[in-house]
């Protein structure tokens, strides 16, 4: 893998990862947003932050192609995030950032505050603006595997961050902002409570561990000789999937070159099947569940999909129950889930 670096300015690094040498003919690109006032207030009942940026409210919303932050540029005329030629795989600074490494001072009131320390990086998957992890080749989602799992190791060498969570909103029903292929890093000087549950489990009962020799076959969608997909038993949204290696590592920079190339089949295989199901894009939340610092070597690193369709014409909403106590209601069991993956039997109209 190749990598190139260009310092944006403003705090703004921009890397662009190839698995050839290339050479980038840039421009200019698009300005710095200044975003001072990002912190975070402690909600006293339910114990945990939340997260304030308004810097976010002038954020990009769904503009046309010829706009599209994430395109290539060709001349100064129409500005981008990746100003350059053409890139295989870009992850650069968000310029609508809702956490800084540069934070400032949290306002002073009758509840806790701290500084929004963290950073928030766009990942785009391609220059192409209508590619999916669907339509891209296995070696560009390796590429991306290895893209990815290269920030993280840089992004935990900073001391404030505890944890990264690289995920993928994809739809506009889930409210996403800009169509190009692309996802997120979130990092954080935080453990959000569920994260810690989940990274507590793992360390406790590792309930992953051995997974891939003990799980209900119909239960599973693809194998490769070092990672599979499955519907899991406790699956909370319609047609969620889970991608991971066999082996228990904490994340993608920890991946041997033939579990990169296992995983990346795995991925696109998994992101084909969500699409099969109705024949259309299907809106999903993704995530890459790496260790938080703290939780090495006692964790299972897995990406997980949250489609939100549960028939052909209905959407998953999280409504009240969901919203208010966490629990989960669940109208598609999984075990007729994975079937309708595997194209056994047809999805609910
Ligand atoms: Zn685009």
């Amino acid at each position: 893998m190749k990598k190139y670096e260009i310092d944006r300015g403003g705090d703004r690094l921009l890397t662009l990862y190839s698995e050839a040498p290339k050479n980038y003919t840039s421009f200019d690109g698009l300005p710095p947003v200044s975003s001072t006032d990002a912190h975070m207030r402690w909600h006293p009942l339910r114990r945990e932050w939340i997260g304030h940026a308004s810097a976010r409210q002038g954020r990009t919303f769904l503009p046309n192609q010829a706009e599209c932050p994430l395109c290539v540029m060709s001349d100064n005329d129409s500005p981008s995030d990746i100003p350059v030629d053409d890139y295989e795989v870009a992850i650069f600074t968000n310029r609508f950032s809702a956490l800084s490494l540069g934070a400032t001072t949290p306002p002073e009131l009758e509840i806790d505050t701290r500084a929004g320390i963290g950073c928030c990086d766009v990942i785009s998957y391609s220059a192409d603006h209508d590619a999916s992890l669907a339509t891209l080749s296995v070696a560009r989602i390796a590429l991306l595997i290895r893209a990815i799992g290269d920030r993280i190791t840089s992004l935990y060498r900073h001391e404030d961050i505890i944890w990264s969570l690289p995920f993928e909103n994809r739809g506009r029903e889930i409210g996403v902002t800009l169509d190009h292929p692309h996802g997120q890093i979130y990092s954080l000087s935080v453990l959000p409570n569920a994260m810690k549950t989940q990274a507590d489990a793992m360390a406790e009962d590792a309930p992953l561990t051995g997974l891939h020799e003990t799980i209900d076959e119909a239960l599973v969608l693809d194998r490769a000789k070092t990672a599979f997909s499955y519907v899991p038993r406790w699956a909370r949204y319609p047609f969620e999937t889970w991608v991971m290696p066999n082996r228990a590592i904490d994340g993608p920079h920890q991946l041997s070159d033939e579990e990169v190339s296992d995983l990346a089949q795995m991925i696109k295989a998994a992101a084909m099947r969500l699409d099969a199901v109705y024949d259309a894009p299907m809106p999903y939340t993704l995530a890459w569940q790496v260790a938080p610092k703290g939780y090495e070597g006692r964790f299972h690193f897995h990406l997980s999909f949250q489609p939100l369709k549960r028939a052909r014409h209905k959407q998953k909403y999280l409504a009240s129950v969901e919203q208010i106590s966490g629990l989960f209601l669940v109208d598609l069991p999984p075990e007729r889930a994975a079937s309708i993956l595997r194209g056994e039997e047809a999805g609910d109209e």
